[in-house]
């Protein structure tokens, strides 16, 4: 938005004040707004879950286009704005909350439920200081999504592109690939934004995946050996995997060698068909 449509929308009352702790950087750039609302293919039988509205620059069009627009927004000062902004739109639900502390499959059940919708979206411009937690929680909710599509520092983008078992991976990357198919929708600068962030942006849409890309017996205690291989990541399998508990050295010792894998290597060198074997076979033990 220019200075001067920002200066007539708020006649008589103070511009408003980017809190950066709560990461606000607002989007003012159309093509990278379209884009974004582009990649949730919401339609008029669609749901869509926003994280984050802000001063509305991604709500705007989604109201438009989708079925239901469910926003879910921290900053107390943001809650009149948006009410008036969107008084006229039945379709807009606001949830003055933290979206950590939100039950979005209890939300998306009953919005969808009472108002017939098909089909789930969730978006988002994210407050990049929760970017982790936040597809952590979306992730371990299950909902029924179609696809999750977010706005994230580039080089967390960049780690959630990677392939497991490559250097940029993460544990993070682990979680996103085991659930969903990730492809990037676009670059964004931080010019995009008003004020402009310090870091370089990346959108990304996550594909919910109907069955995961590798078979586990226990897929939670999968990720509780991946989470202690990526925690201490330099250090080899057998010294990482020594922090989880109720596992003792002789039974990850045993356990890689029943799973074929040398005890020199470390976690981000595994790939999730490794990472599966391995945990199988020290749950066995
Ligand atoms: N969607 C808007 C846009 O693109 O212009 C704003 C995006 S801004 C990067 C992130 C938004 O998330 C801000 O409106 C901020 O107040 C909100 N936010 C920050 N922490 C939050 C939390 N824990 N729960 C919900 N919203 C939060």
């Amino acid at each position: 938005m220019n200075s001067k449509r920002r200066k007539s929308s708020n006649k008589g009352k103070a511009p408003f004040r980017h809190k950066k702790s709560l990461g606000q950087n607002f989007l003012c750039d159309d093509a990278i707004i379209e884009a974004i609302v582009d990649s949730t293919e919401a339609d008029d039988r669609t749901l869509v879950v926003e994280i984050g509205p802000g001063e509305g620059a991604l709500t705007t069009k989604l109201v438009e286009r989708a079925g239901r627009v469910a926003a879910i927004e921290l900053d107390d000062r943001l809650i009149p704005i948006l009410h008036t902004m969107f008084a006229l739109h039945d379709n807009f639900r606001l949830i003055h909350e933290d979206i950590l502390q939100v039950d979005l499959a209890a939300l998306t059940e009953e919005e969808m439920r009472e108002h017939g919708l098909e089909h789930l979206a969730v978006v988002g411009n994210l407050p990049y200081y929760i970017t982790t937690p936040i597809i952590m929680h979306l992730l371990e909710a299950e909902l029924p999504y179609r696809s999750i599509t977010v706005m994230m520092q580039k080089e967390v983008g960049e780690r959630l592109l990677a392939e497991p078992g490559t250097r940029l991976a993460g544990a993070i990357t682990h979680a996103v690939h085991y659930h969903c198919e990730v492809s990037k929708v676009c670059d964004v600068p931080r010019t995009a934004f008003n004020p402009p962030p310090k870091v370089d942006s990346m959108v990304l849409r996550l594909n919910r995946r109907e069955h995961p890309p590798i078979e586990t017996a226990d897929a939670d205690f999968y990720f509780r050996c991946v989470k202690a291989g990526y925690a201490l990541r330099r250090k080899t399998l057998p010294n990482a995997l020594a922090a989880m508990e109720g596992v003792t050295r002789e039974q990850i010792g045993r356990a890689l060698e029943e799973a074929n894998i040398d005890a020199s290597r470390r976690a981000e060198t595994l790939s999730m068909e490794e990472f599966a074997r391995l945990a199988d076979c020290l749950r066995e033990e």
